[in-house]
């Protein structure tokens, strides 16, 4: 039995897969195993040497049973490893980036006017782009004869209805609704007969309205100025007088080239400026027109141009760029480029 013992360690100590085990362990312990062989001799012995042998046989059995179970866990063990080292991921491979998607360039735009002009106190309102003449016209100064209805190429629906030329119809439908004080911007889309490089017979604009008690000129100024450095960075701004029939007086706002920083460039017809703006005190004759006070209240409005905007903050200068929905343009704005406002 010493022997049989050491004869198994031996062997045990060459195996190295779990088939040679199952092998080792039938010559062993199995049916026709060596130390199940030992038992069949059992019966040749006396009843105190068959006590004493069957001892230590099963002993024996029981020995190499252990050993066969901890050389199993210890090549499954073993086994396991390997294949988790033959399978490891490379982990520092670059994964594919999948597209991010992002914000139209327009839509950017608008969102960064609105937090702007949100953060001053201003609310949003909307207004519908199929608009009665008389809110597009008419109740902002604008009557059938005026001269200033040819300022405007209109798509007319019909003698009472148009795609509004203008966000200042918003103004009318805001004021008719509330009493003052009122102070909101309006983005969205118009439409006018008119197609170049930088004319597109659908645009977007931003109006804006504040009327209240005592409202200056300077603080149609300072809303503005405001306005302008948070959006163009720190840029020289001048006004300038205009006229608009739905304000009194008027101005329109330039400011320093952002393209050329003033030297004077094609984007600027050498002038080192640029007009982004149009403004000016309320008329009267629109407050009336809405049933306001104008011995209580006055206001100041303004509107801008989305696409510009967006043209000199990103250098673009084609306009049909934003509508023809090219990816390689597109794209550049996306979230995985990294070129989020
Ligand atoms: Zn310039």
């Amino acid at each position: 039995m010493e022997e049989l013992k050491k004869e198994f360690e031996e062997a045990l100590k060459r195996i190295s897969n779990q088939e040679e085990l199952k092998q080792l362990k039938a010559a062993f312990v199995g049916k026709k195993g060596k130390i199940t062989a030992l038992f069949k001799k059992l019966k040749e012995l006396s009843d105190d040497e068959k006590k004493e042998f069957g001892k230590r046989i099963n002993e024996l059995k029981e020995f190499v049973e252990e050993k066969v179970k901890e050389k199993q866990d210890e090549l499954f063990r073993k086994a396991k490893l390997e294949s988790l080292q033959k399978e490891a991921i490379d982990i520092t491979l670059p994964g594919r980036t999948p597209f991010g998607g992002g914000i139209h360039p327009i839509t950017k735009t608008i969102m960064e006017i609105e937090d702007i002009f949100r953060s001053m106190g201003f609310s949003v309102e909307v207004g519908p782009e199929i608009e009665l003449d008389l809110f597009n016209f008419e109740l902002l100064n604008i009557p059938k004869e005026h001269p200033a209805r040819d300022m405007q190429d209109t798509f007319y629906i019909n003698d009472n209805v148009v795609l509004r030329t203008h966000t200042s119809p918003t103004q009318i439908r805001v004021m008719k609704r509330e009493k003052p004080p009122v102070m909101f911007i309006s983005p969205g889309r118009v439409y006018r007969r008119d197609s170049d490089l930088t004319h597109s017979p659908m645009f977007h604009q931003v109006e804006g309205l504040l009327v209240d008690r005592n409202v200056r000129f300077s603080d149609l100024k300072g809303v503005l100025i405001e306005f302008l450095r948070k959006f163009f960075g720190d840029v020289p701004v001048r006004f300038r007088p205009s006229y608009f029939p739905f304000t009194e007086p008027s101005a329109e706002v330039d400011i320093g080239c952002v393209i050329c920083g003033g030297k004077g460039c094609r984007v600027c017809s050498y002038t080192g400026y640029l007009e982004v703006l149009g403004c000016g005190m309320v008329h009267p004759n629109v407050l009336k027109n809405v049933g306001y006070d104008t011995d209580r209240f006055n206001g100041f409005a303004f509107g801008l141009g989305v696409e510009r905007f967006a043209m000199l903050k990103y250098g673009i200068d084609n306009i049909r760029l934003f509508f023809e929905n090219d990816i390689r343009f597109l794209e550049q704005f996306s979230f995985a480029k990294g070129r989020v406002l």
